[in-house]
């Protein structure tokens, strides 16, 4: 068992616990650092530092060796008691109600993905590692909504993030390769790029309750989103015309 900083090897201290092995150990404790100190991101550090400073050891971390490719990445709640991982999440107002929290455990196998800076948008085993602790960090706090998208009334662009909680994953994330000056992904089907600028992200109609929801139940976030200056980040879009998707308001 390895913990991640390192320094803090006190079960009872915020630390991130990884195990499966040396060389996964050491590898996964790797890219945690870049994510949250080498890639000079500042939303890396945000969720990477609010997982850290938490501060309750029921809510803790695991991420573990699967030792197998998965085709995916996978986080569930641990200890999580009457669903306190999640919200009572309503159409209008999607993370209403937070739970207490609970802690998580991560499957994630690093050498199944494109090295750090690589790959499709999305794709690269630091941004799969880090779309998976949006989830735990949303976990903690009792706002993880796994509230179903696929609903007929809903936009396809919207559907295509399958549940609430991913369009906050890949949303974030989607900062974080913006300030490490890489492509951003569009939804949670695979790694297509998203090819639309902050401010028509912002501005679209169909996302309004997503950030909406976020502001009222996670305003700390959202004010620490709001500060990094990137091209890509609806928290703090740039002045941009805004594209004829949102304008039209497809389905
Ligand atoms: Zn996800």
């Amino acid at each position: 068992m390895h913990f991640y900083p390192a320094a803090s090897a006190d079960l009872n201290n915020p630390a991130i616990k990884i195990t499966g092995g040396p060389n996964y150990e050491t590898e996964v404790a790797r890219i945690l650092h870049f994510m949250q100190v080498d890639s000079g991101s500042r939303a890396g550090a945000l969720i990477v530092d609010g997982i850290l400073n938490n501060g309750d050891a029921r809510e803790g971390l695991t991420i573990h060796n699967p030792h197998h490719a998965l085709n995916n990445a996978i986080t569930n709640p641990r200890g999580a008691v009457r669903n306190s991982d999640q919200p009572n999440s309503t159409a209008t107002d999607l993370l209403r109600n937070p739970g207490r929290g609970a802690g998580a455990t991560v499957e994630y196998f690093p050498s199944e993905w494109h090295q750090i800076g690589g790959g499709r948008a999305g794709a690269a085993r630091d941004e799969i590692l880090l779309h998976e602790l949006v989830h735990v960090w949303m976990i903690q706090r009792g706002l993880s909504s796994v509230r179903n998208l696929h609903r007929a009334r809903l936009a396809r662009r919207v559907r295509q993030f399958d549940i609430v909680d991913d369009f906050f994953a890949i949303m974030i994330t989607n900062v974080y390769a913006s300030e490490c000056h890489r492509p951003i992904r569009r939804e949670h089907h695979g790694f297509t790029p998203l090819n639309r600028n902050a401010m028509s992200i912002a501005m679209d109609p169909r996302f309004q309750p997503f950030f909406a929801a976020l502001t009222r139940a996670a305003p700390g976030l959202v004010a620490s989103l709001s500060a990094i200056d990137t091209e890509f980040n609806p928290w703090h879009p740039r002045m941009e015309l805004v594209d004829a998707i949102s304008v039209f308001d497809d389905p």
